[in-house]
């Protein structure tokens, strides 16, 4: 059983989520507030497979690291009490969930696996392994000047001591209904992650398409550290999704969680979406 949780409301620059994009195209999609910054989501996916007794977290969300200039700066506010909350409204307490997977280490996707208590910080899921690539572990730790503010290193501190790290290297099979693909546009060593569940393949889509507007192959973040190979990784996903009538789950998308995409012509997409 799939569920998507929604962790945060959180507000980041317009022209840097765009790229290239002219503020007059992008603005229809996402309406700047007076500070030029658009509304984005934090969003994860809880995954239970009663069968083999496993439930899955798919990203985790802001945490709660976060002091009040970092909280106006980043306009961080939690929805429904954020992801620790809803998974105990879901009925999970932090010790049942028995797989993390981090589709990469930027904090927007990895800040909620650790938990502050002043200064300490200890992992927010004790008994669960913590699935990376291990190619993006490397890179976190030593990150490019371009995406260095979007690494928390004492976050990552307490992930890379865990003993539960299961560092892959490359695409992997992680039980029957989950599976990790690599891809290196965004930052080196990402992983979107395919989920299924009742017939349906389910593609969390990570940074690669952070908001549907972003289906346009051009439309490509600035913190992008290769935006060329994120065109290409994004096509090819886009093609696959769409041959394959997978269900995309957007990470950021403030508006709509997820849908199945169509090909209108090489480069042209449509999204359809669809209600989890
Ligand atoms: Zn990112």
């Amino acid at each position: 059983m799939l569920t998507p949780i929604t962790d945060s409301e959180i507000y980041l620059d317009g022209g840097a989520m765009n790229g290239v994009v002219p503020r007059t195209l992008w603005s229809k999609h996402s309406p700047p507030d007076a500070r030029g910054r658009i509304k984005l989501v934090t969003r994860c996916v809880l995954f239970r497979d009663t069968a083999r007794g496993r439930t899955w977290l798919i990203d985790t969300g802001m945490g709660d690291g976060w002091d009040e200039k970092s909280q106006r700066i980043y306009g961080i506010t939690k929805v429904s009490g954020g992801l620790p909350t809803s998974l105990k409204t879901a009925g999970i307490a932090p010790a049942d969930v028995t797989d993390v997977v981090l589709t990469h280490l930027h904090f927007d996707h990895c800040a909620g696996t650790v938990t502050h208590d002043g200064d300490t910080v200890r992992l927010a899921f004790p008994k669960a392994r913590i699935h990376i690539q291990k190619k993006q572990l490397e890179w976190a730790l030593k990150p490019s000047l371009k995406d260095r503010a979007s690494y928390r290193q004492d976050d990552l501190s307490c992930i890379a001591a865990s003993t539960q790290l299961v560092l892959h290297d490359g695409a992997a099979q992680l039980s029957p209904g989950v599976s990790v693909t690599p891809c290196n546009g965004h930052t080196a060593g990402m992983q979107t992650v395919t989920l299924h569940s009742a017939g349906t393949d389910y593609v969390f889509a990570a940074d690669l398409i952070p908001i549907f507007s972003h289906i346009r192959i051009p439309w490509v973040m600035a913190y992008d550290n290769y935006p060329v190979t994120t065109m290409e990784e994004k096509r090819a996903f886009l093609d696959r999704a769409a041959a394959l009538g997978q269900v995309i789950i957007s990470a950021h998308d403030p508006v709509t969680e997820a849908g199945r995409v169509k090909r209108i012509e090489a480069n042209r997409y449509e999204l359809m979406p669809v209600e989890l």
